[in-house]
């Protein structure tokens, strides 16, 4: 019922559309990339279909392994020029100000829809289609298409922003859903195991390197509740490491054994941090990263702190403390 109801509210908002954008979030992960290449190449497709004259996507600068995806060399990096769209789809978005400098076009636009999965969502647009308890908008975007139309480069798109928010698959918002959905993307002929470690395992050199740093500097506290470590400017200088050199680094945080939440920081600017959270259950990493003016996902949430990472920490383990002890609902 639900997917008829947003099909037919998302359909109706692009064929009453003469010009279209497609935006994702600040730091594109690969569910920002793979639903937004996903979803440009299906509208390119049906460009006759449903009458527009252009779409646009917008996506801020990402690691080179996402080239692999069909339609990433077609997406501007910057929002230099003036255009006034008629529709503005904001994809993978938890609220407004994530989208970063395409905010501009979003503010010009006729209409707006906004399709996510996150918790956090704000509804900021004015076609909110939210499926909270999607593993990832790349699913939600899935369920969207009509699945003659999902070609083998549309579905590895899709199936990129799949593992990238399941974590391959591993963490618990993969549900049957998911997996029939990613089964139905390896039927369009997909390179699934070269999309996996091209995307997800493949490390450079020096993406190896700051991951062993920041894991041989990683702290416990909270008698082992909590690991947590974080990289200056300086250091990323001296590995020559870029922030989108930095994913991964929480997960791999997260899986020492005992641990319940794990939070790595990196340096934006000075003494500003740029704070990932995971938790493995008990903690809901969300709701403390909306507290500090951030969002995401149950078990996994960012935001940015000001002050050094030990007064970052100092103010996030009470709220984590609180949590475990239940004081605090998760
Ligand atoms: P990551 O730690 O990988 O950057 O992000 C984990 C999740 O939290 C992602 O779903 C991401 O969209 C969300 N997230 C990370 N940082 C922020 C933030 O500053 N604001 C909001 N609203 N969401 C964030
Ligand atoms: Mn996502």
């Amino acid at each position: 019922m639900r997917r008829v109801i947003a099909v037919e509210k998302i359909v109706e908002q692009i064929i009453n559309a003469r010009k279209i954008a497609i935006a994702g979030h600040i730091r594109p992960d690969g569910d920002c990339i793979g639903s937004c290449t996903a979803l440009y190449q299906y509208l390119k497709r049906n460009q006759n279909r449903f009458g527009f004259e252009k779409v646009d996507m917008y996506l801020e600068p990402f690691s080179n392994e996402f080239r692999i995806l069909n339609a990433t060399d077609e997406a501007s990096h910057n929002c230099q020029v003036d255009e006034i769209y008629d529709l503005f789809i904001s994809l993978d978005c938890a609220s407004v100000d994530r989208l970063g400098n395409a905010i501009k076009y979003f503010n010009s636009a006729r209409k707006t829809l906004n399709i996510d999965h996150h918790i956090s969502n704000t509804n900021f647009a004015d076609v909110n289609h939210v499926v909270a308890d999607a593993s990832s908008t790349s699913e939600v975007v899935f369920t969207l298409l009509e699945e003659e139309e999902i070609t083998k480069e549309i579905a590895s798109s899709l199936y990129v922003g799949i593992i990238h928010d399941t974590g391959v698959f591993k963490h618990s918002n993969t549900t049957e859903k998911t997996m029939n959905i990613a089964g139905k993307l390896i039927s369009k002929g997909i390179d699934s195991s070269r999309l996996i470690n091209d995307t997800f395992y493949a490390k450079t050199y020096i993406q190896n390197q700051v991951l062993g740093r920041c894991l041989m500097e990683s702290d416990l506290i909270l008698d082992g509740k909590i690991i947590v470590s974080s990289i200056n400017r300086k250091t990323m200088e001296l590995y020559q490491a870029a922030t989108t050199d930095l994913e991964g680094i929480v997960d791999q945080l997260r899986v020492t054994k005992g641990v319940e939440v794990a939070i790595f920081m990196y340096e934006t600017n000075e003494n500003e941090f740029k704070i990932s959270m995971r938790s493995n259950g008990k903690v809901n990493v969300s709701k403390i990263a909306i507290h500090f003016g951030g969002g995401g996902h149950v078990q996994a949430a960012g935001c940015t702190m000001n002050g050094l990472p030990t007064d970052i920490l100092n103010n996030l383990t009470p709220h984590i403390e609180a949590q475990l002890n239940g004081n605090v609902k998760p």
